[in-house]
């Protein structure tokens, strides 16, 4: 029988931040921690503090309790890699940041091992997800900014005008003008086109001229 893992909070600051979703679970969660006993060499990060509502609408408080140190200093870094159970009756899970419960509490091992793995895929899912949402605005903000300026000319380097003055023998590709030379891109820069000797070219002005009038039109 499989077992579903889900996450229920997140430790930001010190505090256990128990996700929207979960708030179904934030009870269980919190009796899960609160149970939980001292650790050998534990950590002093790891001494969280849960926020406990009792009550509701307008007759509810809450009240910000402090737990013991749940991990030692060993396994909060371990936590960055591998997902661990903080108590032996597999009920609560973390993994980078990330408290995750089990549905049903995992004593088998085989249990424990699937629960590890799907805590771990969800965590990873949700760091994948994030890096892919930045990617996304990240290209969405270049194209708006492409939008805004038009492409960025390069200028060309001297090294590259070296390259093609030597190789084009100092005179226009076209009809071998010596005069009024300029460095043309073959690919215009708003087509995409490179600042590289591949890409340049030496053409005379009206060379270039006619050119520029053939892509315009
Ligand atoms: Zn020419």
């Amino acid at each position: 029988m499989s077992v579903n893992v889900f996450k229920v909070a997140e430790v930001v600051s010190g505090r256990v931040v128990v996700s929207k979703k979960a708030r179904r679970s934030a009870h269980e969660l919190a009796c899960g921690l609160t149970s939980l006993g001292g650790v050998d060499d534990a950590a002093p990060e790891s001494g969280w503090r849960i926020e406990i509502t009792t009550g509701v609408g307008a007759g509810a408080s809450s009240i910000e309790l402090p737990l013991a140190c749940v991990l030692s200093r060993a396994d909060l870094q371990i936590s960055e890699r591998e997902p661990l159970f903080l108590d032996s009756e597999g009920r609560v899970i973390f993994f980078r940041s990330r408290l995750l419960m089990p549905e049903r509490p995992c004593v088998q091992i085989s249990d424990r091992e699937e629960a590890l793995l799907r805590a771990k895929k969800l965590v990873y899912d949700e760091e994948l997800e994030l890096v892919n949402l930045r990617k996304q605005v990240a290209n969405a903000e270049a194209t708006l900014e492409y939008r805004r300026t038009g492409p960025k000319r390069e200028p060309i380097a001297d090294d590259v005008k070296l390259v093609v003055w030597a190789r084009d023998g100092g005179a226009c590709v076209r009809c071998g003008s010596t005069e009024k030379l300029h460095f043309d891109h073959v690919i215009p820069v708003v087509k995409g086109g490179g600042s590289s000797p591949e890409n340049i070219q030496i053409l005379c002005e009206q060379c270039n001229l006619k050119k520029s009038d053939r892509i315009a039109f």
